[in-house]
């Protein structure tokens, strides 16, 4: 009997996969069937993340290095694989943090934020829609965050790229649904990864995310991938521009 999950003959982007929760998504759908194209800058980093998912998965994955935030290098990399095989499933995960009280934070990081965490989904989905409009199916994901519906001191910045995410994710839904695409977002809650090491080595912190979630606890990046391969999959067809939280009921009480 077929899986309504199984995603054996897709082939699966994931942005931003050459550690973190992006490793943990792309291993995840390769455990599922799914070809993936594990994806990052820096190049070392890229071969560790296939050697681990191929391990896993018994399959080495193609990788592809090139900066989301370059409009030029995103369409020449999409161009390049589409031209091998085409890119069913896109997760938008590359993503960058950045800290500090309004009054002091750099434009510079303001502008590497929004370039890293919404520009980039824009360039990637703009190419790979118009192949995928072409097949007249496709599925985008792109990785929001908690943060798009929590008013937190320090990441005012960075919630506005998730947010932006979000209403990225449900616009696109109304320009590619007609064209059989489904695009939504996963919205992670806390997650112990690099991005975040300087609040899981905060006692306070931490405790304070335990306290928050009505889980009790932060999430393991595997439990992230449930959600991941039910959006990338034709048990998902008719769901379209939704935010999906996996964030242990964080969102959902005050
Ligand atoms: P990590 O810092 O562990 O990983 C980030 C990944 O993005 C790396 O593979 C990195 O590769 C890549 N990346 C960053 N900038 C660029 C760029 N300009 N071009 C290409 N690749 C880039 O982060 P996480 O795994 O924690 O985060 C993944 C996503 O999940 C992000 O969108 C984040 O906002 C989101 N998220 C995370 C949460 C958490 O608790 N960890 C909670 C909610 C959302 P390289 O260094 O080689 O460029």
């Amino acid at each position: 009997m077929t899986s309504l999950f199984d995603l054996t003959g897709r082939r699966a982007l994931v942005t931003g996969s050459s550690r973190g929760i992006g490793l943990a998504l792309a291993t995840g759908l390769a455990e599922n069937g799914a070809d993936v194209v594990l994806h990052g800058r820096d190049q070392t980093a890229l071969a560790n993340a296939a050697a681990t998912l191929e391990r896993v998965s018994g399959r080495a994955p193609r990788t592809i290095a090139f900066d989301v935030t370059d409009a030029d290098e995103v369409d020449a990399a999409i161009t390049e694989l589409e031209a091998e095989a085409p890119i069913d499933v896109l997760v938008n995960n590359a993503g960058i943090q950045r800290r500090a009280p309004i009054a002091e934070f750099d434009l510079g990081d303001w502008n590497d934020l929004v370039a890293t965490n919404l520009t980039s989904a824009f360039l990637t989905a703009r190419r790979v829609s118009r192949e995928m409009i072409g097949r007249g199916a496709g599925k985008i994901v792109n990785i929001g965050s908690v943060q798009s519906q929590l008013g937190r001191a320090n990441i005012a910045p960075y919630a506005a790229t998730k947010g932006g995410i979000a209403m990225l994710t449900k616009g696109l839904c109304a320009d590619l649904g007609p064209h059989g695409i489904q695009v939504n977002a996963l919205a992670p809650g806390y997650f112990a990864t690099e991005l975040t090491k300087a609040l899981v080595d905060d006692a306070d912190f931490s405790d304070w995310v335990a306290k928050r979630t009505p889980a009790g606890r932060w999430g393991r990046t595997e439990e992230l991938v449930g959600t991941l391969v039910f959006l990338s999959s034709g048990a998902s067809d008719f769901v379209n521009g939704q935010v999906v939280f996996v964030d242990g009921g964080m969102t959902a009480v005050v």
